[in-house]
């Protein structure tokens, strides 16, 4: 059976995730309304900005529903923007900015500052195998502390961690979506 899987539509890289999606033969569909939110069997929640899809997810109204699914269990993965509202501590937030939560983290905004706003590089992820992920960092968080229930996925070679799980929720600073690398997507598509 093929998979029902959403992607957050409110704002950012939506598309593609959705091309991505699609590659590895799910049935990829926008979420911007609770009734599609409904209607999928997991959720991708893109990069872009975080402030702004906090802001938008509430005047949808789907924050609660959002919010109810991830309590749940539906499967979630957060890239960059995604991986802050997927926490449930953010440092360097807006003073109204609240997030979704469910990964026992705290995440630092824009961790990297002016000069290494973006860049990319390879990371090795014990749990995706050889090769090495290209990861693109653009704006990123970084995750500061990984709490009892979280575990980390993947760091980067000074330590500091950039991809975690929780469950059926994973969560990256970078964007395997704008790479070519799809690995990621697929260990989300093993947990629907
Ligand atoms: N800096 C953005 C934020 O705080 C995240 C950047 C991204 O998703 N590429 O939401």
């Amino acid at each position: 059976m093929t998979p029902k899987v959403g992607v957050l539509a409110l704002q950012g890289d939506f598309r593609e995730h959705l091309a991505v999606l699609t590659g590895l033969g799910a049935d990829a569909v926008p979420v911007r309304r609770a009734r599609e939110l409904d209607q999928v069997q997991g959720l991708v929640i893109p990069g872009g900005e975080s402030t702004v899809m906090d802001k938008l997810s509430r005047a949808f109204g789907l924050r609660e529903p959002l919010q109810e699914r991830i309590v749940d269990g539906m499967p979630v993965y957060g890239t960059c923007a995604g991986l802050i509202m997927l926490s449930d501590r953010v440092l360097d937030a807006l003073p109204d900015q609240r997030t979704l939560g469910g990964l026992d983290v705290t995440v630092r905004r824009n961790a990297f500052g002016n000069q290494l706003d973006s860049f990319e590089t390879d990371l090795d992820v014990a749990v995706l195998g050889a090769p090495p992920v290209h990861a693109a960092f653009i704006r990123a968080p970084i995750v500061e502390e990984v709490g009892p229930a979280a575990s980390v996925v993947a760091a980067l070679g000074d330590g500091r961690v950039v991809a975690v799980q929780q469950g059926n929720l994973l969560g990256t600073s970078f964007h395997p979506e704008i790479t070519g690398e799809t690995r990621f997507h697929e260990h989300f598509l093993r947990l629907l």
